[in-house]
Order: C-alpha cells, then structure tokens, then sequence
C-alpha cells in the first residue's frame, strides 16, 4: 500500500461518534460535537509486567482532548443536548467532568454551568473548565450535595444535565472497551479501574459485552474496580458521608451508579476493592518513574489495585489510567524534592550535581 495513503488513514480519525456510531444511539444527519476523542494510545507497561509475571498494558485516557475519559461521554451528551434543542448544561464535578463539559459546550455553543466542591479540585481542572468559559459556581459542601443539588436544577430549570446519570455519558465512554478490544485482538483476562461515581465500569463493562454479541470479541474479562480507602462506599456496602482522598477525581461517598458497579463485578467475577493513598501515591510515582506516564493521583489507584491483587501468570491485563498528571501539578510537587537554584556558573552547577 502506498506509505502516504496509509498514513492518511492512520491520521484520519473523526472521533468516536463516527468511528463507533454503529453502536451508539445516534440519529442519522444530526449534528455532532466532537473535539476528535478516543484512540488513545495502550502502552504496554514492562516494569509491571515483570512484577506480575503478566502482560500488562495501560490505556492513558489522559490523551483525550480535555485530559481524561470524561471526553468520550461528553461528545455523545452535548450532541443530543444539541439535538433536543438545549441552550444550556449542567453538571457536578470533581474537575474532569467541569472540564470535558465546558469544553464540548463551547465547541457546540451552549452554555454550561459547574457546580464544584470548593477547596477540592485540582487547579488546572478549574483552570480548563474557566478558560472554555463555563459559568463556575463553587459550593461549600461535597461533590455528592453538588450532584444533588444539580439533579434538582435538571428537574425544575430547562438545563441539560450531563453527569453520568444522564445515559449518553455511558453509552460513550462504553467504546473505551471497544479500543481496547480492537487494539488487543480480544478481551483481556483483567480489567482494572479506579471507581468513583462508578460511571466508567458500568460502562467499559457494557462495552465489552456489546463487542462479545456482535462477534468482535470471544469472551469478556474480569472486571476490577479501585476505590480510594477513604472513598470506599461499595467496599463497605453503605454510603461514606465525609469521603476523604488525596485522589480528589473519585471522592465520591454515595456514587450514581452502584449498582452497575456491583453487576460488572458479580456478572464479570471480578472484585470491588480498596486502595490506601499511600498505594496511590506509591503508583504514582512508579507509573512516571518505570513506565513513563504521568497520570492523576485517581487514576493510578488502578495500578494501586493490580501491584496488591494476584494474577494469573501470564495472563493480559489492562489498568485505565483515566486522566492526565498535569491536571494536578501540586500532587506532583509534593512528592518530589523540588530542586533549590544555584548560580550560573560551571563550579555551582558541578557541585549541585556531585559531579
Ligand atoms: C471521573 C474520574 C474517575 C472516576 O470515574 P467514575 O465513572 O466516576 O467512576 C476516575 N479518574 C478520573 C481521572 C476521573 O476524572
């Protein structure tokens, strides 16, 4: 085939509503809103692997437009937003939400209104949901009372809502298996996931069974969902009222979908388990260190989850990191010693370096 023609191809990706619209409950000729989501690189981890005698591989949904999964969900919820003939959204978020939301409704040019628990959320998601000029309203209380708060605008004002519970959103983020799929030849034998609203397992779940009755696939992986310790309603089995994580994306205490969690775990035998900060934070930093990706603190709780969790040898396994490290530049910062300035001169420079 000729080299530029392949390229081409290869370059031509029109986003997910296009490449996967057989799937997705699109109506033929409507208009859609996308920012070229999806097709985000599976990195085949080899530190991990070699920890786990596994193959493992990581897909960086930090490389969608706005820096995390959320996009997928978001294409497909602000086009039939547009297609219902909304002027506005509206949404809870712990940042990636606010971020993709914003984003897509400035592309579709609708207005869009974030409710967003003061004092925890990472800058840069604030930095991204203002600059694509959403209408921010900080609130003293939780991202669950935001949610709340946001269903009840949803039901009394003439506003779309577009958090999870709003159906497009999993239906989108649902093709995050079908790359995975189409990337790999097949399943997986494990699927690892960090689970705050519980959205995105709901969803990777729906997926990899879609793919599994149209023949894609031949058979399903089991489903592992990460819950921060300290944000761990479904390990415990009842709401937690003041969650509390330095992994803010999945400080959830009540989440939206929880039983679409419970039913991938038990339909998939897999497990809904919980991870420390500290086994947050110790991913994190290996997943920059070993394996070159540099996520958010939520997303390296799926890697938390493998490092503490047996696999069988020598199988696949695959671990979201759902969004991107730059979004929390504090984190970072305070993991790491930041290095003091010195003069600019060869000698200062040297014995800085012990050289
Ligand atoms: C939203 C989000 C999660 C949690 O996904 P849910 O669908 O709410 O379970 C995890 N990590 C990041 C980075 C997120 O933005």
């Amino acid at each position: 085939m000729d080299k530029t023609f392949e390229n081409t191809k290869k370059l031509n990706w029109r986003g997910l509503i296009c490449e996967y619209g057989e799937f997705l409950p699109v109506t033929p000729g409507a208009r859609v809103i996308t920012l070229g989501e999806g097709a985000t690189p599976l990195v085949h981890a080899p530190h991990l692997s070699q920890i786990k005698g596994a193959d493992v591989y990581l897909k960086f949904e930090g490389a969608n437009p706005t820096g995390s999964f959320k996009d997928r969900g978001m294409t497909l919820a602000i086009t039939k937003a547009v297609e219902a003939g909304s002027s506005a959204v509206v949404c809870a978020s712990t940042g990636n939400t606010s971020a993709s939301a914003a984003a897509y409704a400035a592309k579709a040019g609708l207005a869009c209104i974030v409710l967003i628990p003061a004092g925890y959320i990472a800058l840069g998601k604030l930095a991204q949901a203002l600059i694509y000029g959403a209408k921010v309203v900080q609130i003293r209380g939780n991202f669950d009372r935001a949610l709340e708060i946001v269903r009840e605008l949803g039901d009394s004002k003439p506003v779309t809502v577009v958090n999870s519970i709003n159906p497009y959103r999993i239906e989108g983020q649902k093709t995050g298996a079908f790359e995975v799929v189409d990337q790999l030849g097949d399943a997986p034998d494990y699927h690892f996931i960090p689970v705050g609203n519980a959205g995105n397992i709901t969803a990777y779940w729906r997926g990899y069974n879609e793919y599994l009755k149209a023949g894609i696939s031949t058979r399903l992986p089991r489903m592992m969902g990460v819950q921060a310790a300290g944000a761990a309603p479904i390990v415990l089995g009842h709401p937690v009222v003041n969650p509390d994580t330095v992994a803010t994306a999945i400080r959830i205490g009540n989440p939206a979908s929880w039983s679409g969690a419970l039913g991938a775990k038990d339909e998939s035998g897999g497990e809904i388990f919980a991870v420390s900060d500290e086994e947050i934070l110790s991913a994190y930093r290996l997943l920059a260190r070993y394996e070159s990706i540099f996520c958010e603190p939520a997303s390296a709780a799926s890697v938390a989850g493998l490092l503490k969790t047996p696999v069988d040898p020598g199988s696949s396994v695959v671990c979201v990191l759902t969004g991107n490290g730059l979004k929390d530049p504090d984190t970072a910062i305070s993991q790491i010693e930041v290095p003091t300035a010195v003069d600019a001169d060869l000698d200062a420079i040297s014995a800085a370096l012990g050289l």
